[in-house]
C-alpha cells in the first residue's frame, strides 16, 4: 500500500484516483490523455497541494471496493447512506446532476405519464435504478425497464428500436445524445449531488485541500471552475474573455462593421450624387448654349454678325476657349483658302487668327482639306501643332483643334474651328454639341440663302428682271434719306414708251412683252453703274440717280432717249420677225433736301413726264423751280429732242 498524502513525507504525495469512463466527467481521449471536469479540477487542486495524480480505471463497483480496502485514496461519487457509512466525503457540494430520459425525434417524452407501456433502458448497479422503480411503481405506470451492463449499451437498445427511453445521468450521457441525434426530455429523477470519497479515516488533509480550493474557485465567478464547466459541459471554446465581453465585443465589432460599410456606401452614395449633380449642371449649360445659338440663329441680323454671336457663346463652354468660322473661298490645285468670318476666344489672341488662318488653310496637309471636304469632322492634336510649328509658329499652348465642315445645303461651305484642352474638347458629348451648333449654322445658311432669294424674287420683276415698283421706291426712300442725311443732289427720271399700245395692238400682247425685255436690256446697258433703275408698272420705267444734280441726270435720260430712239426692234409675229423703231419720253426732277417728300419728288418728276407727252413725246422734260414767287409747280423747261440734237 501507497503512503497517503496525510501521512507527512518529504516526496510529492500520491493522490490514487479511481475513475470509469464517463465523459465528459472523466474520460481518455484518442491519445490516451485523462480528460474530463474532473481531471481539469483534481489537476488545478494537485498543482497547488503537490500531489501526484495516478488514475486506476475501472468498473463502478470494482472501484469502491479498491477504495475500501485502501487501494484508492479518492473516488467521486454521489453519496447514499450505504455509501456514508463506508467512507468520508468531503462537506462542500459542488457539482449536482440528475437522470433524465432519452428519446429518439419523433417519441414523446414530457411527463412521467409518457412511460407508460413503453420500455426503458438503464445502466444497471447506480441507486437511479431503484429511484425508477419505486417511481413507476408509485405512479402506477406499466412500464417495462431493461437493465444494461454500460451506459452505451442502453443507448445501444434505444437506437435500435429494442427500447422506446433510455435513462442516464443528464451530463455524461448528453455527448452520446448529441452525437446519435437523440432527444433529452425535460424530465427529471434521482437528483443528486457529487462529492469526493475516500477511505474511511485515512485522507482527511486531502478532503480538506479539496474543500478548501473548491470553495475558493466557487466564490469567484472568473474562477477556472466555470471555466471548466463551459468547455465540457457546453462544448463551448475555452475563451480568455467572460462571455458578456465576448457578446459586447461581437456586438461592437458588428455594429462598427455596419457603420463602416454605411459610411462607406454613404461616402459612394454621396460621391454619386455629386457627380450626377455635375452631370446635369453640365448638361444644363450645353442645353442652355444649344437653345440659345437656336434663338440666335433665329433673330434677324447680317450673317456674319449672327455667327459671330454664336461662336461668342460658344466659347461660353468651358470646354471651349476659341471659336472662329471660315468660308471656303478657293478649293483648288494649288491649295485651299478660307476667308475667316467670325472668330471669338481668349486663349488665341486675335494676332494668331492670320496664322492659324495660314496653316489651316493655305499651307494646309491635304488630307484634312479632303476629310472636311467629305464632311467628315477633323480633329488635330496639341502635339500635332507644336511639331508644325514652321507653318504655325504661334504657340497654341496645349490646346488641340477640332475642325467640323460647315454645310449648307448639299454644299460644303466652310469650316467651324475650335480649340480647347484635347480631353474636355474631344469628348463624345461636346463634339456632339458643337456639331449640332454646326448642323443649326448650316441650316442656318440655307436659311438665309432661301430667303434672300425669296427677296429676289419679290424685288423682281418678273417680265423684264428689273427691279420692280415695290423695290424702286424702297431705295427711292433709301436715296432719299442718304440725301437728306449727307445733303447729296439726288435725281429721279420717269419714262413711258411712247404710243406703246399701238405695238400690243399690233403684233400682240406677247410680242409687246418681248419689246418690253427687250426696252430693259438696252435701257440697263444705257444706264451708269450707280444708278438704279426699275420697272414702275407697264410700259413705265424709272431711273433714280444718286450723288446726281438734274443736269448730268438729264444727260443721262437725254441718252436713254436716244438710245431706245436709235435701236431697232425685233418682233416676232406670224409672218416672221419684224423691225419695230420705238421712242421714249421722259421727266426728270431733282430732290429738293429737307422738307421734300417722296411723294412730291415722284409728283414732279411724273408732272414733267406728263409735260413730256403732252408736247409732242419723245423728249426729255426736266423739272424747274418757279423762278417767280407765285408760279406753279409746273414751270417746266422742255427740251425737244430736235434741240437737243442741234
Ligand atoms: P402714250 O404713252 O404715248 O400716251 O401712249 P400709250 O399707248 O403708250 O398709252 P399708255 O401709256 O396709256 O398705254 C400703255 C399701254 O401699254 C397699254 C397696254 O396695252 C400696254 N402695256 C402695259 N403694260 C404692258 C405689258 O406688261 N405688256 C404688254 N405687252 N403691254 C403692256
Ligand atoms: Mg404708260
Ligand atoms: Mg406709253
Amino acid at each position: 500500500m501507497r503512503p497517503s498524502p496525510n501521512v507527512t513525507s518529504s516526496a510529492s504525495p500520491v493522490v490514487r484516483y479511481g475513475m470509469v469512463e464517463h465523459p465528459p466527467l472523466f474520460f481518455r481521449d484518442a491519445q490516451g490523455t485523462y480528460q474530463g471536469f474532473f481531471v481539469d479540477l483534481l489537476r488545478y487542486v494537485a498543482e497547488r497541494e503537490g500531489w501526484r495524480l495516478e488514475f486506476t480505471e475501472a468498473p463502478g463497483e470494482r472501484l469502491v471496493e479498491m477504495l475500501q480496502a485502501g487501494e484508492l485514496d479518492l473516488l467521486s461519487m454521489a453519496p447514499t447512506p450505504r455509501l456514508e457509512r463506508l467512507f468520508d466525503f468531503n462537506t462542500v457540494q459542488h457539482h449536482a446532476t440528475w437522470y433524465t430520459f432519452f428519446t429518439r425525434p419523433g417519441v414523446q417524452m414530457l411527463t412521467y405519464a409518457d412511460l407508460n407501456g413503453r420500455s426503458v433502458a438503464i445502466q444497471r448497479g447506480f441507486y437511479a435504478v431503484s429511484e425508477l422503480r419505486y417511481l413507476t411503481e408509485q405512479l402506477g405506470l406499466r412500464c417495462t425497464i431493461l437493465e444494461t451492463s454500460s451506459m452505451e449499451e442502453a443507448f445501444d437498445l434505444l437506437l435500435r428500436g429494442e427500447a422506446d427511453v433510455c435513462a442516464a445521468e443528464q451530463l455524461t450521457a448528453l455527448s452520446f445524445a448529441r452525437r446519435h441525434n437523440l432527444r433529452r426530455s425535460p424530465v427529471v429523477f434521482a437528483p443528486s449531488r457529487i462529492y469526493f470519497g475516500t477511505t474511511k479515516g485515512r485522507n482527511a488533509a486531502i478532503l480538506r485541500a479539496l474543500d478548501a480550493h473548491l470553495r475558493e474557485l466557487l466564490d469567484s465567478l472568473t474562477s477556472p471552475y466555470y471555466r471548466w464547466q463551459r468547455k465540457w459541459f457546453y462544448d463551448e471554446e475555452l475563451t480568455f474573455f467572460p462571455q458578456w465581453a465576448l457578446i459586447a465585443f461581437l456586438c461592437s465589432a458588428v455594429f462598427l462593421v455596419l457603420l463602416g460599410a454605411g459610411v462607406v456606401l454613404l461616402g459612394r452614395k454621396e460621391r454619386a450624387l455629386r457627380k450626377a449633380g455635375e452631370r446635369t449642371a453640365r448638361h444644363l449649360a450645353y442645353e442652355k448654349v444649344l437653345s440659345d445659338c437656336a434663338r440666335l440663329f433665329l433673330t434677324p441680323g447680317e450673317g456674319e454678325e449672327v455667327l459671330s454671336r454664336v461662336c461668342e457663346r460658344l466659347c461660353d463652354l468651358s470646354e471651349v476657349s476659341w471659336v472662329a468660322v471660315y468660308r471656303n473661298q478657293r478649293h483648288a490645285e494649288e491649295g485651299y483658302v478660307a476667308q475667316l468670318v467670325a472668330e471669338t476666344g481668349l486663349s488665341l489672341a486675335t494676332p494668331h487668327v492670320a496664322q492659324i488662318e495660314r496653316m489651316l488653310f493655305r499651307e494646309v496637309p491635304r488630307e484634312w482639306v479632303a476629310a472636311l471636304a467629305e464632311g467628315r469632322p477633323w480633329q488635330e492634336d496639341a502635339g500635332a501643332l507644336q511639331e508644325r510649328r514652321e507653318l504655325f509658329p504661334v504657340n497654341t499652348g496645349n490646346d488641340s483643334l477640332l475642325l467640323l465642315p460647315l454645310h449648307e445645303g448639299k454644299h460644303w461651305w466652310g469650316t467651324m474651328v475650335f480649340a480647347g484642352a484635347r480631353e474636355r474638347l474631344w469628348n463624345a458629348e461636346v463634339t456632339g454639341i458643337l456639331e449640332t451648333v454646326t448642323n443649326m449654322a448650316g441650316t442656318y445658311l440655307s436659311r438665309r440663302r432661301a430667303e434672300e432669294k425669296l427677296l429676289r424674287l419679290a424685288a423682281t420683276d418678273g417680265l423684264t428682271g428689273l427691279s420692280n415698283r415695290r423695290a424702286f421706291f424702297g431705295a427711292l426712300e433709301r436715296e432719299i434719306a442718304r440725301s437728306t442725311r449727307h445733303g447729296s443732289p439726288l435725281s429721279l427720271a420717269i419714262l413711258d414708251v411712247d404710243r406703246f399700245k399701238e405695238v400690243n395692238d399690233r403684233y400682240g400682247h406677247d410680242a409687246g412683252d418681248a419689246v418690253l425685255r427687250e426696252l430693259a436690256r438696252l435701257l440697263l446697258r444705257g444706264v451708269r453703274k450707280e444708278d438704279f433703275l426699275g420697272r414702275i408698272g407697264g410700259e413705265e420705267f424709272g431711273v433714280l440717280f444718286p450723288e446726281t444734280a438734274d443736269e448730268l441726270a438729264f444727260a443721262v435720260a437725254e441718252r436713254l432717249r436716244r438710245l431706245v430712239e436709235q435701236h431697232t426692234f425685233s418682233v416676232d409675229c406670224e409672218r416672221g420677225r419684224h423691225p419695230l423703231h420705238l421712242t421714249v419720253s421722259i421727266g426728270v426732277a431733282p430732290f429738293l433736301g429737307k422738307g421734300d417728300s417722296a411723294c412730291h419728288f415722284y409728283r414732279r418728276a411724273d408732272g414733267v413726264l406728263y409735260d413730256a407727252k403732252t408736247s409732242g413725246r419723245n423728249c426729255v422734260h426736266v423739272w424747274r423751280s418757279p423762278d417767280e414767287p407765285g408760279e406753279t409747280e409746273k414751270c417746266t423747261e422742255t427740251f425737244r429732242a430736235e434741240e437737243s440734237k442741234e
